[in-house]
């Protein structure tokens, strides 16, 4: 799975996991990086190895290098398995990617590759489904396995609100819905389970650190690293802030950046028709999604931003176009 793992990452790795193992295989699920605390409940999540622990470094080269077979999820292009990459990418084992980000890079063998699906998740679901040739849902999938699917299609369709949304995803969460998982629970256990720090930070962003430029109907937010230290705030606690910039009214661009590490990690969000992602490939070194993406920058905060900032004309008319 990719860096800094969501939901989708973390539970679509997880569901096909599991599977694999129900199938009789010895399988390692390996993350470049920690994920957040939300997602620990996910079955099976305690056996994943974190690259960037120095415990479990070894063991991931090791399972790599000796793997018959890779499985990258949620992912399409190296670089977004930070060190891990290159340790993929030279390992002789053909791979297989399961993604629906755009514009793939070509390093899999096998690709289950579909940007209209909302989720990695909804794709293992399917190709599981395809690989039991369709036999009834309940014999294929168990609870646990559910609720990490049920877990990547939530979260990465905003809780079924955002434009990604189809017939399929409804049809996919409806036959895992028949394990009989109980569905608010994930939910609750996703977004209702933040520590008050979380809450209390999320506070002082919104009334201190929101910016709105109505011109450009966009928002964004800048937190620098002494910010994020005084609020002790780990990396989970500014996931999804981003998207608090879209409920302001007219607005249809919100971006975050984030100075960490010696780096400034961005988040883009847009509605509709204008593409935040090829502002992130094209100025942020990022990617993504039509509407979700990402990227980073090496300069200061404050020169991303200002960059951020002399880009936006540009844009002006499409941000101004969207319906
Ligand atoms: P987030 O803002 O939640 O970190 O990322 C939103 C989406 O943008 C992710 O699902 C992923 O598709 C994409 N993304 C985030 N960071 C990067 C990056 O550094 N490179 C690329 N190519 N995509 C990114
Ligand atoms: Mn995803």
């Amino acid at each position: 799975m990719h860096r800094d793992p969501d939901a989708d990452a973390l539970g679509s790795s997880l569901g096909w996991a599991s599977y694999l193992i129900k199938k009789g295989h010895d399988v390692t699920v390996i993350s470049p990086t920690e994920y957040t605390a939300n997602l620990r409940w996910l079955s099976g999540s305690e056996h994943v190895l974190v690259y960037e622990k120095q415990t479990d470094q070894v063991k991931c080269k090791n399972k790599i290098s000796q793997a018959t077979l890779i499985c990258c999820l949620d992912f399409s292009a190296l670089s977004r398995l930070k060190d891990l990459g290159k340790i993929v990418e030279e390992a002789p084992a053909p791979k297989l990617m399961v993604d629906h980000h755009l514009e793939p890079e070509h390093f899999a063998k096998w690709m289950v590759w579909d940007t209209y699906a909302a989720a990695t998740a909804q794709l293992i679901y399917k190709l599981i489904k395809e690989l039991e040739g369709n036999s009834p849902v309940t014999e294929i999938f168990d609870i646990p396995m559910a609720e990490c699917l049920y877990a990547g299609i939530m979260t990465d369709t905003g809780s079924f609100r955002h434009g990604n949304v189809t017939p399929e995803v409804h049809l996919a969460v409806a036959d895992l819905m028949l394990t009989g998982f109980d569905s608010s629970r994930v939910h609750r256990l996703i977004y209702d389970n933040a520590p008050l720090s979380r809450l209390q930070f999320l506070g002082y962003v919104l009334s201190q650190k929101l910016v709105v430029l109505p011109q450009y109907r966009t928002a964004y937010m800048v937190l620098t690293e002494a910010e994020l230290q005084k609020f002790n705030s780990s990396s989970g606690e500014t996931e999804g802030i981003v998207n608090y910039g879209l409920q302001v009214e007219n607005v249809v661009m919100s971006a975050m950046f984030i100075e960490r590490k010696g780096e400034v990690k961005i988040s883009f969000r847009s509605v509709g028709t204008f593409s935040v992602r090829d502002l992130a490939s094209t100025y942020f070194n990022g990617g993504g999604h039509k509407n979700a993406s990402g990227g980073r920058s090496e300069q200061s905060v404050n020169e991303t931003v200002a960059t951020f900032l002399n880009i936006l004309p540009g844009y002006q008319q499409e941000l101004l176009n969207v319906d």
